[in-house]
């Protein structure tokens, strides 16, 4: 798929990304577009067999790289399959006493590229970034490392790519996409370190039914709120899709599948694990019984208005999930090659930010740019990418982590700090 005819100044290029996630996905988007032969290896065995979460909430970044990056169509239906963007943004106390509000930005287009400001179901957008990528995306093919031939590091070179299930892939780029664990930076930067905060979350999704609505105190109607109370907080975000996406799919790009989805409100207990009532190793069970992880979401809020646990009471426990709230260090910078990384693969984040898969899509938008920019020079391309990721993708993840510590802070007057710099953009 794609429009190879546009811009195929990369034709014949073989590029293999490791880890189908957003930001692997994108960037195969955009090379396919450029005329690359381009193969994703996927750990998973399918696209939808782990709970990766529920509201995404993109900006900018993803918007421009969305744009340069997926075709004219698919670019289309991601905009018609937003959510409505939030109006107001608020800050409550745990009797839902209002500490604070901002209105959100009412001139801007909040659909468009370079003012995006909205929320996505990512099942939703994850279906769309893989239209088109039929037979060029590869479930259950974990990448396990790779090998470079002594000439690697100019423009003769290959790289070998190696499989966790023996098979080997030749490229003459591997990207590793492969998300917080990346296998591809363990061997290309084993000095890299990603510490863990002890940051926890609880996500869950609360079916925007009658009953729902009704129990909705108006604040969090209105978009995106956090509740600070004391050594525990919650987010909620509401997801008010502006088409469905199965329609939306029909009306604008039929050859692509995109399940079902209705209207929701996403949120997340955020806590240290001892304030969730249990310690990290039974934390790590309860992991995997997601009617637990509710229960400990109830719990942790039982104090809290009753309007704010009926939300939690109301929600689907089998979609409860958490997160461990991982943080990646700086890395100086490195001699560019025929390998590279993007996304939570290099700079993985705190979500209290929403920034990290802005900042993957940002990545693959980059990475695509420096390519075409010099189709004949692809190590220095890869060197320009990476100079200009390190800079933005760590000060993001800095952004994110001062934001993660203030969200944990009993201050709603920080707390209100954060929303205020990350909606007022
Ligand atoms: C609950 C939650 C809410 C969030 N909300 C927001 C938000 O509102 N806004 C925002 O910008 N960010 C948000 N984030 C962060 C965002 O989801 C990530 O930063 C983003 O998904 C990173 O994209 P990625 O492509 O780098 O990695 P991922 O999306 O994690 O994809 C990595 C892929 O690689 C695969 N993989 C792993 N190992 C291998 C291997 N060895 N070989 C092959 N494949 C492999 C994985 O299975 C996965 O499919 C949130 C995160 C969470 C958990």
């Amino acid at each position: 798929m794609g429009e190879p005819g546009e811009r195929a100044v990369l034709h014949g290029l073989r590029v293999a990304v490791a880890g189908a996630g957003l930001g692997g996905l994108c960037l195969a988007q955009g090379l396919l577009r450029a005329g690359c032969d381009v193969h994703v290896f996927e750990r998973d065995p399918g696209p939808d067999v782990r709970r990766q979460g529920y509201r995404l909430h993109l900006d900018a970044r993803a918007g421009l790289a969305l744009e340069r990056c997926l075709p004219p169509a698919l670019f289309s239906l991601f905009q018609a399959t937003c959510a409505t963007p939030s109006r107001r943004f608020t800050v409550l106390s745990e009797r839902l006493r209002v500490l604070h509000e901002t209105a959100g930005d009412q001139g801007a287009d909040a659909y468009a590229a370079a003012t995006l400001a909205t929320s996505v179901n990512r099942r939703t957008l994850r279906e769309i970034l893989a239209g088109g990528l039929d037979g060029r995306v590869h479930y259950g093919r974990a990448v396990a490392g790779f090998s470079q031939d002594p000439g690697a590091d100019s423009d003769a070179g290959a790289v070998r790519v190696h499989l966790a299930d023996g098979g080997e892939e030749e490229a003459d780029l591997l990207v590793g996409a492969d998300g917080v664990h990346s296998a591809v930076r363990r061997h290309m930067l084993p000095n890299a370190e990603v510490v863990d905060t002890g940051g926890r979350c609880l996500y869950g999704r609360t079916p925007l039914t009658d009953a729902v609505s009704a129990l909705l105190p108006p604040a969090l109607l209105e978009g995106f709120t956090a509740v600070v109370g004391g050594q525990v907080g919650m987010a909620t975000g509401l997801v008010r899709l502006r088409e469905r996406p199965e329609s939306a799919a029909g009306r604008i790009a039929p050859w692509v599948q995109l399940t079902p989805a209705d209207d929701y409100l996403m949120w997340a207990v955020t806590a240290k694990a001892r304030e969730l009532g249990v310690d990290d190793a039974r934390l790590a069970d309860a992991s995997a019984d997601p009617t637990e992880l509710h229960r400990l979401a109830r719990r942790a809020i039982r104090s809290w208005h009753p309007d704010l646990r009926g939300l939690v009471d109301l929600a689907e426990a089998e979609q409860t999930f958490l997160v461990r709230v991982r943080s990646a260090v700086p890395v100086a910078a490195w001699a560019p090659s025929r390998v590279t990384v993007l996304g939570d693969a290099i700079h993985a984040m705190s979500p209290a930010r929403g920034s990290g898969a802005n900042t993957a899509l940002q990545d693959a938008g980059v990475l695509v740019r420096a390519l075409i920019e010099t189709p004949d020079d692809v190590v220095g391309a890869v060197g320009r990418y990476e100079e200009e990721m390190r800079t933005y993708g760590f000060a993001a993840v800095e952004a994110s982590r001062k934001a993660g510590e203030e969200t944990g802070a009993r201050g709603a007057g920080r707390l209100a700090f954060w929303l205020y710099r990350r909606f007022a953009r």
